[in-house]
């Protein structure tokens, strides 16, 4: 068979993932000091566990409505409530929020996009990106516009209004940030959405690692310190549209869990997408979700603070590193003296058995490397000591 003619346009203008290569790599090492892989280094909570094994124990392993079992949609919709003061999705049809159970933050992502852009239709995302962004884009027929953010990654709104054009859908926020864990402030945010709604485009804000936000990120509202976010802004729940995710905050990503709040009419678009697609999230693991938010992560962020500290500090000797105020990633810019491209200085890093990910994987630019330090503190440890002999030179 001609494998070329059958296989379809959309399928040819995407790469396999620059992050796949790097694993596919890792195999190959014996015991590398790995700081990849975005994934936390914890086991999912006993209460999660067990929610998900009785739910297939007692049989609920059928299909769900496609906006997810209401158990789930009730939670999350508290969870909104509370945390962002929205009023929540009581199901009514009259309602103005409208929330989804997706499959993964990705399943949002992908559903918000096929909802939202046509062909030629523009989405402007940041750069330094989530590997997913441009492809998601590209798939939908779309185009993603990079909005530069170097060399402080905050996605201002002045950096921002210049890239809008007749054809922008929306902007997509991604704070904390993969793969920089810059969080934007709420000034900032304000900003951002204020242009969004003199455009009359959506805000998607992404917030996949809202959970670790780091005390010195965090704002004050809601009683308390609370990450950023334009979610947080009066009435935003007509304009911007909140993607969370359950996989790195419960250290469940396998378990492809999400869900997506935001104005109902672009909701109820979704929903349509999702029933020709995903038809819904994973039954059982819907259950298993029901009980995360009781769960009380922050000593585990509180950990992860810790490590970011411990991150800023051995490399902010010997470059620049743009301070993570949250997620578990550092961009690390590879030294001017070097003269070196962000691939050749994890080539390095490979003959010494260490594992990054080069900066153009996430950019149009190759001078950064990503590291992630969702990984035990001695190996953390080792791999710093291994970037700092490398960058002294
Ligand atoms: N958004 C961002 C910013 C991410 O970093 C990731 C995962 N690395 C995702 C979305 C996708 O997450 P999920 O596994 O929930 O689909």
């Amino acid at each position: 068979m001609d494998a070329d003619r059958l296989i379809s346009d959309r399928c040819k203008g995407v790469q396999a993932s620059g992050i796949r290569r790097v694993f596919e790599l890792g195999a190959q090492l014996t015991n590398p000091i790995d700081l990849s892989i975005g994934q936390p280094d914890f086991p999912v909570p006993d209460p999660v566990k067990r929610a998900a094994i009785e739910a297939i124990e007692q049989n609920r392993n059928g299909y769900t409505l496609s906006q997810g079992v209401p158990a789930l949609r009730q939670a999350c919709s508290k969870r909104i409530a509370d945390d962002l003061g929205w009023p929540s999705d009581t199901g009514a049809p009259q309602s103005d929020v409208g929330l989804m159970v997706t499959t993964g933050t990705s399943g949002a992502l992908f559903l918000m996009m096929m909802a939202l852009l046509s062909p030629g239709d523009e989405i402007i995302i940041p750069d330094p990106y989530f590997v997913a962004y441009p492809s998601m884009a590209s798939i939908c027929g779309g185009v993603a516009v990079r909005c530069d953010t170097y060399p402080d990654f905050r996605m201002t709104a002045e950096r921002v209004e210049p890239l809008i054009t007749k054809r922008t859908k929306a902007v997509l926020l991604n704070s904390p940030g993969n793969p920089t864990g810059v969080v934007m402030s709420q000034r900032e945010c304000r900003e951002l959405l204020e242009l969004c709604r003199r455009k009359g485009i959506v805000l998607i804000s992404d917030e996949i690692y809202d959970e670790f936000c780091f005390a010195d990120a965090q704002e004050a509202g809601n009683g308390g310190g609370v990450c950023p976010s334009p979610a947080r802004e009066p009435n935003s729940h007509n304009d911007v549209l909140v993607i969370r995710g359950f996989g790195k905050t419960y250290g469940c990503t396998g378990w492809r869990m999400g869900f997506v709040a935001g104005p109902k009419w672009l909701i109820t678009e979704m929903t349509k997408m999702q029933q020709f697609t995903y038809v819904c999230a994973p039954a059982p693991l819907q259950w298993g979700c029901v009980p995360t938010f009781d769960v009380d992560m922050a000593p585990t962020v509180q950990r992860y603070a810790k490590r970011r500290d411990m991150v800023t500090q051995r490399l902010g000797e010997v470059t620049d590193v743009a301070r993570p105020g949250g997620a578990f990633y550092a961009f690390v810019k590879v030294p001017g003296r070097m003269n070196m491209t962000g691939q050749q200085f994890f080539e390095k890093a490979l003959q010494r058995n260490l594992l990054l990910i080069p900066g153009g994987v996430f950019s149009d630019r190759d001078t950064h490397f990503r590291i992630s330090y969702a990984t035990a503190p001695d190996k953390l440890e080792r791999g710093l000591e291994v970037l700092v002999e490398l960058m002294k030179q």
